[in-house]
């Protein structure tokens, strides 16, 4: 069995009019919000494949389908809980994450530590071991333009 084990995940959700924003557990101030099946948060959605990735155990729509009623609009905290059941399953710990998003618009920078501190609790670490980067595009390609928002996961994980 392998001491530690890396894992990366990518998510991207389109955004509309009228929905809910939620990033890393937090709602944030916004018109408009992600077009999802679950509550649309992307950023856990890419967190979730890394640690699924990081165990080669698939991916977030194996797990929770989004042609299930179970999952509709459901809470993704929720799916981040059922997923960290299968890391501790296996025998395994987070040592430490690191989420990139790249959103045009709202700044979310101010929510940061609210992210951080949310997922921490999640995942069972100290919140120096949860890092959340925000980025724009320059106002370049698809997240630039504001029709949606993209993210980038890594995690190491370590035998418990
Ligand atoms: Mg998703």
């Amino acid at each position: 069995m392998n001491s530690f084990r890396i894992g990366q995940g990518y998510d991207v959700h389109r955004i509309a009019e009228g929905l809910p924003m939620w990033l890393c557990g937090v709602r944030i101030e916004s018109p408009e919000g992600f077009v999802a099946h679950s509550d649309g948060d992307v950023a856990i959605h890419a967190l979730c494949d890394a640690l699924l990735g990081a165990l080669a155990l698939g991916d977030i729509g194996h797990h929770f389908p989004d042609s299930s009623d179970e999952f509709k609009g459901i809470d993704s905290k929720i799916l981040l809980s059922r997923v960290m059941d299968m890391v501790r399953g296996k025998g395994y710990s987070v040592g430490n994450v690191d989420i990139t998003i790249a959103l045009q618009a709202p700044k979310i920078g101010g929510c940061v530590p609210a992210m951080r501190a949310t997922l921490a609790v999640l995942l069972g670490v100290p919140e120096d071991c949860v890092s959340v980067k925000a980025t724009t595009t320059e106002r370049l390609g698809f997240v630039g333009r504001g029709e949606g928002c993209e993210v980038w996961a890594v995690c190491l994980l370590q035998r418990i």
